[in-house]
């Protein structure tokens, strides 16, 4: 920085610490990549705000070398406990869901404001910091009017921020970041149409104490023919109770009293609690940006995408968006990977957001709808069949449903560098089961990912060929037993060896001996520009 007159030069700036910006700087800083983040906050929220850590975000911390405090400090739900009114059906348990899917098997509730703090010790522990009290004011894109390197024009941003101390700051990027969240200043500076639907419904947040009429250490979810109430439990006695409410719940001027929910949630589900720490009531609204990428510039997480917090996911998915851009930066500024790398996060994430809105809105759209059929299903068939439903539904589709949630099921279209589907036809897509989905887990193959380096892998393969293709790929060589699979079905083949990117996503499969263009096709996939 140059302190005369304020300007910072730096490859990528990052306008936003909540979760995905702070996860985005703490994987550069690990990753090596200049960059340097702000905030016009004077420090990390103090609210707790999301709950939820999915399983696919819990591997990334572990990558992270993060996971000891998340285990030490989180309150985890092992099991999640429907009903209706008054009444709970049974439990299900979470951790035989994800059994052998994941070291991290049930849903860790630890809140964003713990999630934020963290990420800003890790980033301190590198020696880097965030710059708080700096609000983006002003973002241009400068064309460089040359090439830069492979035929795209280059280009540079400059920023101008206000600082605490009133002067104007300004920061020159390679690259910028709008982690900036819903009413992102990058992502409208930058004209990017944010489309979808404002809902007509209003969420209410209560952080309560001594709660009475839940099952302990559950999730619940309950349903009346009007209602819904789901309850995360916090730990240390606390319950996060979060509801909606019809606009007949509404007092004349559009608010809900914390008086009123309360009388709301005991009649309707028979739970009462003495005290909150946090009441808020806000309206949802299903929300995606029409591009991930512009340029230089990028959108990350609720800058991305908004949507209805039914099956905590929103932080998640913005955590996940952040680590995926990173590696992708790294593989450009660190590794000399042509700029057209980034477009595949655009290509890869934009899908997951869109599915992500899509399925929110649509379950949203079901639980609130007020057609005889759906008022039926609540008020009637559900308190009928739910005790079924709960002793069925986790032989039916316990770990699909566990996939989806836990965002360990995400599956990347991949294209070759001529721009051919590199998974085609259902023989193809069998046979490459595992490429464009994050590793499988086989118990002993996550320690190795912490170097966050492109890397092969083999599962039974001889050593010489393994270190062989690792060799003439120029990536790490990793050399494990066969895999025994998960249920005695193994995921990752013995005459396979696997090309895994830093972020842990599996991008190729090479034929074991591997030679001629079945190598070939795995140094495409390490450049290959377009993905979607
Ligand atoms: C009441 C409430 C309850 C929620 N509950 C859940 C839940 O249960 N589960 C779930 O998954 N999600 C929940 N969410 C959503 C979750 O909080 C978000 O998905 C998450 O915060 C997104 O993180 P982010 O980093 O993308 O954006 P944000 O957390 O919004 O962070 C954006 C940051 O950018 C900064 N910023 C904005 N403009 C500028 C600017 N011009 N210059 C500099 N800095 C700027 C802001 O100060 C902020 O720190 C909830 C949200 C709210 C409000």
């Amino acid at each position: 920085m140059d302190a005369a007159s304020g300007s910072i030069t730096t490859d990528v700036l990052i306008v936003g610490a909540g979760p995905s910006g702070l996860m985005l700087a703490v994987c550069l800083a690990k990753l090596g990549v200049d960059a340097i983040i702000v905030d016009a906050k004077d420090g990390p929220t103090r609210e707790s705000r999301a709950l939820g850590v999915q399983a696919r975000s819990m591997e990334l911390y572990d990558q992270l070398g993060l996971i000891d405090r998340v285990l030490a400090e989180r309150a985890p739900a092992a099991a999640i406990a429907p009903g209706a009114g008054h009444r709970t059906f049974g439990t299900i348990e979470f951790r035989g869901l994800g059994d052998g899917i994941t070291p991290y098997p049930d849903i860790t509730v630890f809140e964003q404001s713990r999630n934020e703090r963290l990420l800003v010790d890790a980033l301190a522990a590198a020696g880097r910091e965030v710059l708080w009290g700096h609000r983006l004011e002003r973002l241009e894109v400068e064309r460089l009017g040359r090439e830069d390197g492979v035929g795209a024009e280059a280009s540079a941003v400059v920023a101008e921020l206000a600082a605490p101390d009133g002067v104007s700051r300004t920061v020159r990027a390679r690259y910028c970041v709008g982690a900036d969240g819903a009413h992102s200043r990058v992502r409208e500076t930058l004209g990017i149409p944010f489309e979808g639907v404002t809902n007509e419904y209003t969420f209410y947040v209560a952080d309560a104490g001594h709660v009475t009429g839940l099952v302990g250490d559950a999730i619940n979810l309950r349903f009346t023919t009007e209602h819904l109430l789901l309850a995360f439990p916090m730990g240390g006695g606390r319950v996060r109770l979060l509801g909606i409410v019809r606009d007949a719940d509404l007092d004349a001027d559009g608010s809900l009293r914390e008086e009123r929910m309360r009388e709301l949630v005991d009649r309707e589900f028979g739970v009462e609690y003495a005290e909150s720490a946090w009441f808020t009531t806000y309206r949802v609204h299903h929300r995606l940006a029409a591009r991930f990428r512009d340029g230089p510039c990028f959108v990350v997480g609720d800058a991305a995408h908004i949507h209805s917090p039914v099956g905590a996911q929103g932080m998640n998915t913005g955590l996940q968006e952040a680590h995926n851009l990173a590696c992708a930066l790294a593989d450009v500024i660190v590794g000399g990977m042509p700029d057209a790398r980034l477009d595949r996060y655009e290509a890869e994430r934009r899908p997951v957001g869109a599915t992500l809105v899509a399925t929110t809105d649509r379950l949203f759209g079901e639980i609130t709808s007020e057609s005889r059929f759906a008022r039926f299903l609540r008020g009637r068939a559900l308190p009928a069949l739910g005790p079924v439903g709960v002793r069925l539904l986790p032989l039916v589709a316990g770990r699909r449903v566990f996939g989806y949630l836990s965002q360990t099921r995400i599956r990347y279209q991949l294209r070759d560098a001529a721009g051919r589907g590199a998974r085609s036809g259902g023989r193809r897509r069998r046979r490459e089961a595992a490429v464009g989905v994050r590793l499988p887990w086989t118990g002993d193959n996550y320690d190795v990912l912490r170097s966050m380096q492109w890397q092969v892998h083999g599962y039974g393969v001889p050593e010489r060929v393994v270190l062989r293709i690792a060799r003439e790929l120029g990536v790490e060589p990793h050399v494990f037993p066969s895999d025994r699979g998960v249920r005695g079905r193994p995921q990752l083949r013995h005459d396979r060896v696997y090309l895994v990117r830093r972020d842990g996503f599996v991008m190729a499969e090479v034929r074991a001996p591997g030679v001629g263009a079945d190598l070939d096709a795995a140094r495409a996939a390490m450049f290959a520009p377009t993905a979607g």
